[in-house]
Formats: C-alpha cells, sequence, structure tokens
C-alpha cells in the first residue's frame, strides 16, 4: 500500500520546509525524527485528490492537505502518531490540515454542519488541528459506523491522547479523525 519512493521524497520535502520554516538551530531538532536509526517514521500513504471526493464530505474536494502549512513540531507528532497507526494495522490519511477563516464559515453554515466553531475559532486556522482518516485497501474511510473504522478511531484516539493531544472523538459533537494541539486554549472545538 505504501510507495516507497513517494514516502521519501515526501518525508526530504516536509524536512525541507521545516528546516526554512525554524531557525537554523531548531532545524536540525525538527529533522531528527525523519532521519532516527532508532524508529523508522512511516508517512501516510500518498493518494491523488480524487481519491477525496465524495457524496459523504463534498467539501473534501477543496480541502488543505500540506503538511507544510501546519505548524512543524504538531506535523512532526502528528506524522509520529501516523506511524504507529501503521504499525497498528490501521494506515491514517491526513484529509484536512490548515484551514481558511473563510472556509471555517462555509464549514459552519453547511447542510452538515460540519463544525460549530467559525473563522479563528478553530485550530485548523493556526495549523494546529489535523483531520485523519483510516485507509482500508488504499481507500478512505470517513464513517465511524464501519466497524473497521471504529476500532481505527478508537486506536487513533488511544494513541493521540499518548501522544498529549487533543481528539476530537471526546467532544459533545464528535470528531473522532480530529487531532489538535492542546497548547492553545479555545473554547470551541472545530
Ligand atoms: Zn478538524
Amino acid at each position: 500500500m505504501l510507495i516507497v519512493g513517494g514516502m521519501a521524497a515526501f518525508s526530504a520535502g516536509l524536512a525541507g520546509r521545516l528546516q526554512s520554516a525554524v531557525p537554523s538551530s531548531d532545524a536540525e531538532a525538527l529533522r531528527l525524527p525523519f532521519r532516527s536509526d532508532a524508529e523508522v517514521l512511516v508517512s501516510p500513504p500518498f493518494l491523488p485528490p480524487s481519491s477525496f471526493v465524495s457524496d459523504a464530505r463534498p467539501t473534501l474536494a477543496t480541502a488543505d492537505r500540506d503538511w507544510g502549512r501546519l505548524e512543524p513540531r504538531f506535523a512532526r507528532a502528528v506524522l509520529d502518531i501516523a506511524a504507529k497507526m501503521e504499525r497498528r494495522g490501521y494506515p491514517v490519511v491526513l484529509i484536512e490540515g490548515y484551514r481558511s477563516p473563510e472556509r471555517q464559515d462555509l464549514l459552519a453554515d453547511s447542510e452538515q454542519r460540519l463544525t460549530q466553531a467559525r473563522g479563528f475559532q478553530s485550530r485548523h486556522q493556526f495549523g494546529l488541528a489535523a483531520d485523519l482518516a483510516p485507509l482500508r485497501d488504499g481507500r478512505i474511510i470517513l464513517s465511524e459506523r464501519d466497524p473497521w473504522a471504529w476500532q481505527a478511531y478508537q486506536a487513533l484516539g488511544e494513541e493521540v491522547e499518548a501522544a498529549g493531544l487533543v481528539w476530537g472523538g471526546r467532544w459533545s459533537l464528535r470528531d473522532y479523525g480530529h487531532v489538535e494541539s492542546a497548547n492553545r486554549p479555545l473554547t470551541t472545538g472545530g
């Protein structure tokens, strides 16, 4: 399922962006997870944009999935969680990362009411939130009603909380694939 060449290019690209985004003294530390001999960090599989087009969540087609637009340390933590999920047999993919305030309003106003948070009320606007979904046989399974996906989302929740991050599966408006940084208190989810 994983494309080895694609992964290497992916990691190199992300490391490059991290390097340019932080002072040089921090750059080496940020690159380390991609070079570690103790633990090989496996990047989520690359999927073509058409994989994200679905009737269930049409808004996903235009979502931003650029890991480089996430805050570097948060991106590293989420990639680490993705590697752990892969080892547990639940590969995951980033379905949405950075989200503009305009897009946040659009989702809040949508018929599906995908979020209660408006622009700048979600950590997605600060590069501190990511939406993940499990992959089965190379296909994204969005709905937690799928029994296999339910198990995958529970495993995700365990890994997210073990990493000290916040899992949307605990919210009143459950958002099982949502992961966010615990650093910055916000009153609403998203
Ligand atoms: Zn989210």
